[in-house]
């Protein structure tokens, strides 16, 4: 009988297959009294070592095999079994007669209480890391191996409650072309890794029967949708069928957009870089061969850890985010918490109205402490490669002073240790918000470029909350109150002779490439999965043709006509 499950869109596709349920096997064990307390500290150590190296293993066989993301995403694994606060949180309880079983489900279980109480959804998502690292250790002290997938059929749509990042990293797309989980969320690594290895999926699907009583059935499996249909009728398949094949056209044809240069159909050369939020992405990303990080969302060093992250910390990260651009520019957003964005470790006052609030800039000018250290880690990463810094959420000129002044006592405090960075480095502002752009005259003055965060922007234009699903109709980028804005600041930066790109998600909608084009916006940022789409409309362009079209969507003054006229016009 047909039925309907609906989740979240975690990765795109369509695919049609038969189910195939995945059920771990339970880990059972007795809670006993520790005598010998040494000798059972050197049992999890076993396990701990035993876990690193297959997971290490594992990771080089991923990066041969699927990429150097998905390895980098299991290494994150290893770095937690290590990691220093969650062994001494372990070891104590072993030390206090706790069976080394008992010790690592209590450890670990605290630490993923705090991360799920987080407001993130990022940091909640890690709380999956930890059981995943957990049941893996568990498995190694009470030797239950692990259910084997290599031997799935091709055509196979895998059902599970929640699928661990272990587990995705053995899945082989040639025989699984589906994932579905009644746990996780789009941001979780195992939806990463989904949408790394191109495997359609839909997780928490919230109604997921209990019972495996759906083994074998036919299944539509809608990425975009977030849906799937088990038992679908002969018409919902063919449909499918169909869609499915001119996915994979689609995507084929994305494909060579791999290899070419970002030109215009008339051979104008254009800067098309990608945002991330950390070195994973960015080497998820290498093969689409981006032209630089035109964002490097700093929160995700300060989110996946415990206190705020030390200088060291957080240039290790930078670090690898740079050596995988290879050369590329990089910029480094400085910390942009507050909005909708919190630390687990950082209580700030509840604001009413968050947006308005102390965010971004505001917070690192209200804590020079944790703003210098940043800067020194974003200094000292510059000897690896050419890096910007750039400041978020600015609405004023002050700001802007105040942090250049940070930035010459952060080359002061690295000078007198004699620590090495590049005295050159560029500094940038988001405009994103309606003071920046009414200002951006006088703000192009104060830095060396500006990027144009289209995310805030188009809230703080149309006065629209960004996560409000009651108004959210009413957030579009082509309102022309927001277009009118971007043109603006296009205009200011360009005539103060600074550079100006766009990184919020208006520049990953091939809709508006044209507009971009034709504003002659210096670079677009994209979030990573658009890098294909934006650099193939470009190619569908040429300069005249996006002038004409933008000359045309600026005449216009409701929402409506500009999205039915670049509908219309829309080439890819
Ligand atoms: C933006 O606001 O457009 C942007 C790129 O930043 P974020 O989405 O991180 O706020
Ligand atoms: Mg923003």
């Amino acid at each position: 009988m047909r039925k309907i499950w609906q989740g979240v869109a975690a990765s795109p596709g369509v695919s049609v297959g038969k189910i195939l349920w995945y059920r771990e096997q339970e880990l059972k064990y007795q809670h006993t009294f520790v005598e010998n307390t040494a000798l059972e500290i050197e049992r999890y150590r076993q396990a701990q070592n035993q876990f690193c190296s297959y997971t290490e293993e594992q990771a080089q066989l991923a990066a041969s095999d699927v990429g150097d993301a998905q390895a980098e995403i299991i290494r994150t694994h290893v770095a937690l079994a290590r990691d220093p606060y969650l062994v001494g949180q372990i070891e104590g309880r072993i030390a206090a007669n706790q069976c080394a079983e008992a010790a690592i489900e209590a450890a670990c279980g605290s630490f993923m209480a705090l991360l799920s109480e987080s407001q993130s959804e990022l940091i909640r998502q890690r709380a999956s890391d930890v059981w995943d690292v957990q049941n893996s250790m568990l498995r190694l002290l009470l030797h239950v191996p692990e259910k084997d997938l290599s031997s799935a059929e091709p055509g196979t749509v895998l059902v599970a409650d929640e699928i661990s990042p272990s587990v995705t990293v053995r899945i082989d797309p040639k025989r699984i072309i589906g994932i579905i989980t009644r746990k996780g969320g789009p941001m979780s690594h195992s939806a990463i890794l989904a949408r790394a290895l191109e495997i359609p999926a839909v997780l928490g699907v919230t109604e997921l029967p209990k019972e495996v009583d759906t083994e074998g059935l036919p299944i539509i499996v809608d990425g975009y949708l977030g849906q799937a249909m088990v038992e679908p009728n002969p018409w919902e398949l063919s449909v499918y069928i169909k869609k499915q094949a001119a996915g994979l056209r689609y995507r084929n044809e994305l494909k060579k957009f791999a290899t070419r240069e970002t030109r215009t159909a008339d051979g104008r050369r254009f800067h098309l870089a990608v945002n991330v939020g950390g070195p994973e992405e960015a080497m998820r990303m290498a093969s689409y061969r981006p032209e630089g990080i035109g964002l490097l969302r700093s929160e995700f060093v300060y989110m996946s850890q415990l206190d705020f992250p030390g200088e060291e910390v957080q240039l290790d990260a930078y670090r690898r985010t740079i050596m995988v651009a290879g050369g590329a520019p990089t910029v480094i957003r400085t910390l942009d918490i507050g909005g909708d964005k919190a630390l687990p470790y950082l209580k700030l006052e509840n604001e009413e109205n968050p947006f308005l609030g102390y965010r971004g800039i505001r917070f690192s000018l209200g804590d020079l402490d944790v703003f210098r250290t940043q800067l020194r880690a974003i200094l000292r990463s510059s000897i690896y490669g050419p890096v910007s810094v750039m400041l978020p959420f600015v609405t004023s000129i002050e700001e802007v002073r105040a942090a250049k002044e940070q930035l010459a006592l952060a080359k002061e405090e690295l000078k007198s240790t004699g620590t090495e960075f590049r005295e050159d480095i560029s500094l940038g502002i988001m405009i994103e918000t309606a003071a920046a752009v009414i200002m951006a005259d006088r703000l192009a003055k104060e830095v060396d470029f500006f990027s144009i965060g289209t995310n805030d922007l188009t809230q703080y234009m149309l006065s629209v909350d960004r996560g409000n699903a009651q108004v959210a109709e009413r957030y579009s980028y082509c309102d022309p109150a927001l277009l009118r804005a971007v043109k603006w600041a296009v205009e200011k930066g360009k005539a103060a002779g600074i550079r100006v790109g766009v990184c919020g998600e208006a520049a990953s909608d091939p809709l508006l490439t044209p507009v971009f084009l034709a504003l002659k916006a210096d670079r677009l940022s994209v979030s990573p999965g658009a890098v294909l789409p934006v650099r193939r409309e470009i190619s569908l362009w040429t300069m005249e043709e996006a002038n004409q079209l933008t000359e045309k969507v600026f005449s216009l003054s409701t929402e409506k006509e500009v999205r039915a006229l670049l509908e219309q016009e829309r080439r890819g």
